[in-house]
Parts: C-alpha cells; structure tokens; sequence
C-alpha cells in the first residue's frame, strides 16, 4: 500500500472520500496474451478469408486503441460455415458414441483452464470489463460449463427418463457483448453434449475471446465443422436465423432483436431459446442485514459496468430504513475505484462501446427531467475511453422511464415500500422477469417473495450468483427457454 499521490500516472482513479491510502496499481500485463493483428473466420476446422474481403477492428474501450481486425461474414460466409456444420453433424458428430464426444468437450474445458490467464486479459482488453471480474469469474465459469455439460453428454438416459433424447442438427447461436467467452460456453457445450453441430457468431465489439475460444477448438483436435465461429454485426446474425439448414437458433441479447428474431423464424420448424433484456429488483426490507444488503446491492450493479442483464438496477428499500441505505450506498461508490481494466484492483471499467455510453448518458438525462435527484461521486475520469461514474437515483417514480427500461450501465433507481404486497407488486410491475433479490432476517418472507415473484432467478441474502448447474432465463420480455443445468439440455434435443 502507498499513498494515493502514487497512482497519479495511471489510468485509474479513485473517486471522492480517498484521503487516506489506496492500492498500488497493480496492472495484469498486457504482453501475456497473444493477439494476432487480423482475424479469419473459423469455418469447417480452418481458418478462412471472407468471401466479402471486408474486416473491421475491434478497440478497446479504455484507450479507444485499435486491437486487431475481424473479418466480415457475408451470406456466403454463413452458406459456407452452416454447410460445414451440416456435414460434421451428418458424417461424423451426429453419429459418435456420447462418451466420445464427452472426451472432447472436456478437453476443451481443460485448455481453457491452461489458457485462463490470457483468455482473462483479452476479455478484459477486448469488452472493458475489470481484469478481476474476466479472471475470476467469467473464464473460470466457462470452463466450469464445459466441464458441466462434456458430464452429461452420456447420461442423457439419466437427464431425461424413460425418454429417448436425439440431436436436433445444426444450432445458430449468436451472443451479445457482455460476457463474450462466457456466453459462447452457455452456448457450445450444452449443444455438443447433446450431439447437435454448431454456427456460433459473437458481438461486433467483442469477437475476440470467441476466437481466441476457436483457436482453443482446434487445438483439442475437435473434428472440423463441429464447432463454426463467424464474425460481423447484425446482418451476419440475420444471415444465420434466415438459414433454412438451421435447425435451432440460440440467442442472448436485447430484447429488440429477440422480438426480429421471434418474428424472422415464425411459420419455420427452427427451435429457439431466447435470452433477453432484464430491469432486477433488488428488495432490502428493513431487517436485512444492512452493510450486507448494500455489498450484494453494489456488486449486483457496478461491479460490471452494469453490463449484465441480471443486473439490480432497480433498488426497493423498506421507508424505515432508507435513509440509512442511501448514506451506506453514497459512502460505499464514493470508495469504488473506476478506471484502467486490466488493474487488478479496478471495481468498475470502461463502458463496452462510445454508442453504448451514449445511450447510458441519454438515460441520466432523461432521469434528470423526469424530475428525480441524481448522485455521483466527483471524480474525473481518463480523458480517453468511454467511462461512467457510478450513479444512483432518488425521488423516482415507478412509471418513470429509469425504473422501467433497461439501461445496462452502472445506474441504480432507488425507490422506497411500506410492505410485502407492495413491493411485489412494484417489483413485478415491469416489462421484464429475469432475476431479482431479496435481502430479509425472514426464511418465510424470502419463500414469500420467491414465490410471488415473476423473475427466472430470485437470490436471496445474495446477488448474481451463478454454477453451471442452475438454470437461467427470464419471463415475459426477458425471453424464453433455460440455459444452464438440466434444464439446459431439452433445449438441443427432441424427446421420444
Ligand atoms: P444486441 O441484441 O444488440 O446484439 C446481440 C447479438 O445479436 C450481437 O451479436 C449482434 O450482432 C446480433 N444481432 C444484432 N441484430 C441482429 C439481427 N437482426 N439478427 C440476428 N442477430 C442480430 O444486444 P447487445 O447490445 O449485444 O447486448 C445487450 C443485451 O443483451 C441487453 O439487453 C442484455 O440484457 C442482453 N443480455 C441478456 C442475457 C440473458 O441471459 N438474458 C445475457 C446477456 C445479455
């Protein structure tokens, strides 16, 4: 520890309050992880140049500094990559024993454990995400996937009793920004278990842990085909849902998209499992434990930039202790360390995208008139890159626009309850049903608001708690179909 003049240099900064010590920087070293400067698209096992000749870069949102370029799939890409997937899944995934597939799966689980070092910082470099978060939960956690799922592959009997489960053919996954690697795991592994080929396809802005995940693949000696991974914006995603030898599309995104995608693949046979936006309510009645409370509160919205769809962006707390909560809630963001990502002692990193920072700070502007009081902690931010201060809100309404649409940024709504009935009714009074928390001394009243709650995920006494064995997925506007667990399997299979 050193006194907080040593940071001066960095491209950290700790905000208000910080009159004492701080952490040394402690950055996570760039040169641990290979980039290369261009990237082909992972078609049939080889590495190849797009029919469009077009790429485009990715940057990392801290420094606004090129990293590498991708290339573009256009419609003969996705012809290409879908065709390769339907030959695999004929000739030979669709036809290995179960337990021979499980082999791969688990190698692959495997050589990203050895790799978790420099898949953590290219997420971290790639998406603006604190090296913290990359390296202890995101990469750990695909891993953990792989290793979850190669499980299951022949036990699929077990999974489905008295049932026999078969391969539904080629799956289209496409997968946002947020939590790239960790993403594409959800994706690919429960689809290999269950003997179904795949076309994956990451967010323009983050495509690098995905093939960096590619190079991973093929190094497992995954036979060629099995597993596609395409890069471009939407209209290769487009490409991919309008294929008619796509036989299932997995999608995680916003929930625009989700609807274009409902509507794109309605009168087809495709399947689908859409997960989408989320607007959480995180409940702290006035017997919580309070520092307890307002830890889970901060870790659940900005830790992450708010980039997380779970995220407890909207914050009902009992009248009684409200004032108590704003002060801790003030004290706490006030000691949050908001800058350079791969510092292993970042809480908050950069914003993903310039368009997504807009976006974010349309919204506190749209707070701001709707009338409710807004606080951040002063500090200044590096002049290059997109960054947000943690924010709260107070004096908001339940029909203003910040407690009803999904920000995705580091902005918490905080509106007070008297009881049980209506803060359920507050908390369910949204577009949007994918998780919410619950901080009470009281079992009873936790099996209450559980289950009276319309949210996929309901934490209590917790916040964003996540293991490959529990399902996820959201009611209403934030999608349908479960991903994780068991629950995650019946999604690749049909049942006889
Ligand atoms: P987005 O919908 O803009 O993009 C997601 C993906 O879809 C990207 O790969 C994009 O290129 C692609 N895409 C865009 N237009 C398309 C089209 N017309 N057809 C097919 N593909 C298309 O979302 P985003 O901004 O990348 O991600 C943020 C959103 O994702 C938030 O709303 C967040 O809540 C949601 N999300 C949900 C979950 C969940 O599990 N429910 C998890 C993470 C993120």
């Amino acid at each position: 520890m050193a006194k907080s003049t040593a940071r001066k240099k960095t491209n950290t900064v700790r905000l208000k309050f910080d009159t004492s010590w701080s952490y040394d920087p402690a950055p996570e070293s760039r040169s641990a992880a290979s980039i290369s400067k261009q990237y082909d698209l992972f078609i049939n096992g080889e590495w190849k140049k797009p029919s469009s000749k077009k790429y485009f870069y990715t940057i990392n949102p801290a420094t606004e500094e090129k990293i590498s370029e991708v290339a573009e799939a256009n419609q003969a890409d996705v012809n290409l990559a879908v065709g390769a997937a339907r030959q695999a899944y004929e000739k030979t995934w669709g036809k290995m024993p179960a337990k021979e597939r499980a082999k791969y799966i688990f190698r692959i689980a495997r050589i990203i454990q050895e790799k978790a070092r420099e898949l953590a910082i290219i997420e971290s470099l790639d998406g603006g995400k604190p090296i913290r978060e990359s390296r202890d939960f995101d990469v750990p956690t695909a891993a953990n996937h792989f290793f979850y799922y190669a499980g299951w592959a022949d036990k699929l009997e077990y999974a489905f009793p008295n049932r026999k489960a078969s391969s539904l053919g080629v799956a289209g996954q496409i997968i946002p920004w947020n939590f790239p690697l960790l993403m594409a795991a959800w994706k690919i592994a429960p689809a290999l278990a269950t003997g179904n080929t795949v076309v994956l396809k990451p967010a323009e802005t983050t495509p690098l842990t995905a093939l960096k995940l590619a190079e991973i693949i093929q190094e497992s000696g995954l036979p060629p085909g099995v597993v596609n991974i395409i890069t471009g914006a939407g209209q290769t995603g487009s490409s991919i849902v309008n294929h008619p030898e796509v036989d299932k599309i997995a999608f995680t995104g916003s929930t625009e998209v989700g609807k274009i995608i409902q509507r794109a693949i309605a009168g087809t046979n495709k399947k689908a499992t859409l997960e989408l936006g989320g607007k959480a309510a995180n409940i702290i009645f006035e017997d919580a434990p309070l520092d307890q409370a307002v830890e889970g509160v901060i870790n659940g919205i900005f830790f992450n930039q708010g980039h997380v769809c779970c995220a407890g962006s909207r914050l009902y707390v009992q009248e009684s202790v409200m004032k108590q909560v704003v002060r801790k809630l003030k004290d706490r963001i006030a000691s949050l360390i908001v800058g350079d990502p791969l510092d292993k002692n970042t809480d908050i990193g950069a914003i993903n995208s310039k368009q997504q920072l807009q976006n974010i700070q349309k919204y506190l502007e749209i707070g701001k008139k709707e009338g409710a009081e807004i606080y951040q902690p002063s500090c200044s931010l590096p002049r290059k890159g997109f960054w947000c201060p943690p924010t709260l809100f107070t004096n908001v309404a339940q029909s203003n626009r910040v407690t009803q649409e999904e920000i995705f940024g580091p902005v918490l709504a905080i509106l007070s309850f008297r009881t049980d009935d209506e803060v359920i009714e507050k908390a369910n009074n949204s577009p949007y049903g994918l998780s919410a928390g619950v901080w009470t001394d009281k079992g009873s009243r936790i099996f209450n608001m559980t289950r009276r709650m319309r949210a996929g995920v309901v934490w209590a006494n917790t916040f964003n708690k996540f293991d490959p064995a529990s399902p996820f997925g959201g009611y209403k506007e934030s999608g349908f179909g479960r991903e994780g667990g068991l629950h995650g399997l019946l999604p690749y299979v049909n049942l006889k």
